[in-house]
């Protein structure tokens, strides 16, 4: 299998023919992209490059001012030059967290004081993520782009991974602390300021899908890095400081507790039935679909494109050829929906090409069916969401299953939920909505015809805005 992503000079990524499995996408190290964008750079490498044939992937590897590095991502060849230089005077931040483990209950938690002076919802027009123009100069210093990542300026984890043992075993157990080191890169899923990861059109989401996998691959080979996560927060409700679709990918030099547990939970199930748990739970969900929808599934038409495919308590709102999406049994939130691939894998790089070839459409749909779960009609309230990526830390290949964890906290058009008392204070989520009501709600959301949003008729309103309204 070609690589998925390829370097713009037409060399393929680092370690683009390395993958055992021919699923790896360019993973080279920190080091070796750097320098590799420099000398695409300095000789126009990036405009001429071309790996050739339309619809592939390709990276051109730049650096910031401040010694950043910033990777444009593209379908096909750049339209144009990519590898502008960031003519900011900008200063080096040297950001400065540490991780602490809390002793009670094992979790680590990052500490970075620093990030208090980060940008915090700047007006439209000084957007750090839109392209640079001429007299205003971004973190995106071309003109244009179709997916750019980069180096967060106030990251909560930085530093060269792996220069410190990570965390460090400490004489004292009831102190155990080391430095943060890591990586957080900002995803900008699209230059236009104004869309939304649902506005994105089918090829662009497939681009984002290899941009994940091409940091997954690139950000897992860095000594120290124990697990890479992407995500997502959309909407002032979840705290984004930036209206700018965007999301992030962490580099954590630590395994979080939710993918603890699970690593806990998968063990045990193992040894009681000597079977995957991620593999079961898929199956069981998928079973209550009859199984004439799921076995007539294909690309061309889903199960799920009619509600009434589905039993009234099926979970299951999404079943495609090779990806299952449903609202889990004991679900936290008032809309939650795992998406799993149907065949277990431990992460992006393990995605075969009929698997990312779906991907877009079924995750396209599902978040248009959260932003339609709210309106009425008459009004867009666009869901604000968490869209989280699990994939398996180093060493848990095995059993752990790449999946997405996508939630929202809007119980109704006006009504937020507020982790208080019982979840902040005690991790127990009461949830007012039943998984199964939320799945059928889910479900029915799917034909809406006038809400779909295409780059063509996409509302003129961004999230934020949106939000806003809906508060006042
Ligand atoms: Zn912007």
């Amino acid at each position: 299998m070609a690589p998925t992503v390829t370097d713009a000079t037409g060399q393929p990524g680092a370690n683009g023919s390395a993958g055992a499995s021919g699923t790896a996408a360019a993973s080279g190290t920190t080091g070796t992209a750097a320098s590799a964008g420099a000398s695409a750079q300095a000789g126009a490498g990036a405009q001429a490059g071309t790996s050739g044939q339309a619809g592939a992937t390709t990276r051109t590897v730049t650096e910031l001012a401040d010694g950043r590095e910033l990777i444009y991502y593209d379908r096909g060849t750049p339209p144009t030059a990519r590898a502008v230089a960031d003519l900011r005077p900008l200063d080096a931040v040297a950001p400065s967290s540490e991780v602490r483990q809390d002793p009670m209950t094992g979790a680590w938690v990052t500490v970075a004081a620093h990030r208090q002076a980060r940008t915090y919802h700047p007006p439209a027009d000084e957007c750090p993520l839109c392209p640079s123009r001429e007299g205003r100069l971004s973190e995106i210093p071309a003109g244009d782009y179709q997916v750019a990542v980069f180096e967060n300026r106030f990251p909560s984890l930085a530093g060269e991974p792996g220069t410190h043992p990570v965390p460090p075993a400490l004489d004292d157990p009831l102190h155990s602390r080391g430095p943060g080191i890591g990586r957080c890169e900002v995803v900008c899923f699209t230059a236009d300021h104004d869309a939304s990861f649902a506005d994105l059109d089918e090829d662009h989401a497939r681009l984002v899908l290899d941009a994940w996998t091409d940091r997954t691959a690139e950000l897992s080979a860095l000594p120290g890095v124990r697990q890479v996560y992407c995500f997502e927060n959309r909407g002032t409700e979840i705290g984004v400081t930036l209206a700018h679709p965007h999301g992030q990918v962490y580099a954590l030099p630590f395994v979080p507790p939710r993918t603890a547990k699970m690593i806990d939970r998968a063990a045990r199930y193992r040894a009681a039935t000597g079977r995957n748990l991620f593999d079961d739970l898929v199956a069981a969900e998928r079973a209550s679909v009859g199984s004439g929808s799921v076995a007539s599934a294909s690309a061309d038409s889903p199960a799920g494109n009619s509600p009434s495919d589905y039993p009234e308590d099926s979970r299951v709102v999404l079943a495609g050829e090779h990806w299952t999406a449903f609202v889990p049994f004991a679900a936290r939130w008032p809309y939650e929906v795992h998406l799993f691939p149907n065949r277990r894998v431990s992460d992006f790089t393990g995605l075969n090409e009929d698997e990312r070839a779906e991907f877009p459409r079924i995750y396209l749909d599902l978040l248009r069916r959260f932003d339609r779960l709210f309106g009425d009609g008459e009004r867009q309230v666009r869901a604000p969401y968490i869209a989280a990526w699990h994939q398996a830390p180093a060493g848990h290949e095995d059993e752990l299953a790449l999946h997405l964890e996508l939630f929202t906290v809007r119980r109704t058009a006006d009504k937020l939920k507020y982790l208080a008392g019982t979840e902040s204070g005690m991790e127990a989520f009461m949830n007012d909505v039943a998984p199964e009501f939320a799945a059928r709600r889910l479900r029915e959301v799917g034909q809406a015809p006038a809400a779909v949003s295409t780059p063509e008729t996409a509302p003129d309103t961004t999230p934020d805005t949106t939000a806003e309204e809906a508060q006042r």
